[in-house]
């Protein structure tokens, strides 16, 4: 369980803690509480973005690795953008717990995760036939593109979103 993410409640927002960096510097430390999922519980402590600023050893990996100082300043960023927000960590797996969780959710990772959202709010994209023209053109395939169910989920969320 070490797909590690920083979440906004307020905002449905979530973006990557950096893995196992983040396990060894956050979690491990005591910097933030580590989610019950594992043991089936569906608490999400609370972050305070400020503990997270202060964890020094988390922030020392962009020194020497271009990736994760990429990563990093992703982090700082949206710990900064919504430091007055309800802030909370855990696993990916909470994105699909309950299991269609994952559609009101956006994810600011570079990649951009390619959710309803991300289509709608990020790429602006305005019908089914411009994110289809777009996951050909990108060579992109999120992970619910290859199920048919989350597929049919992914365009009705679009679908409600760009008639908001
Ligand atoms: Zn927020």
């Amino acid at each position: 369980m070490n797909d590690l993410y920083f979440r906004c409640e307020t905002c449905k927002r979530f973006v990557d803690a950096g893995y196992r960096h983040a396990y060894w510097t956050l979690v491990e430390p005591g910097v933030v509480l580590a989610d019950d999922y594992v043991t089936g519980g569906t608490a999400l402590p609370p972050v305070s973005a400020e503990a997270v600023f202060a964890a020094d050893a988390y922030w020392a990996a962009a020194a020497n690795d271009s990736a994760m100082a990429e990563l990093l300043g992703r982090v700082r960023e949206f710990l900064s953008d919504h430091a007055r927000h309800s802030l909370s960590f855990g696993d990916l797996h909470r994105l699909h717990a309950p299991p269609d969780e994952w559609l009101a959710w956006r994810c600011d990772d570079r990649d951009g995760g390619l959710l309803p959202r991300n289509l709608v709010e990020g790429l602006h994209l305005s019908t089914w036939t411009e994110v289809e023209a777009y996951l050909s053109r990108t060579g992109g395939s999120p992970w619910w593109w290859s199920s048919p169910d989350a597929r049919q989920a992914a365009r009705r969320k679009f679908m409600e979103l760009v008639r908001k």
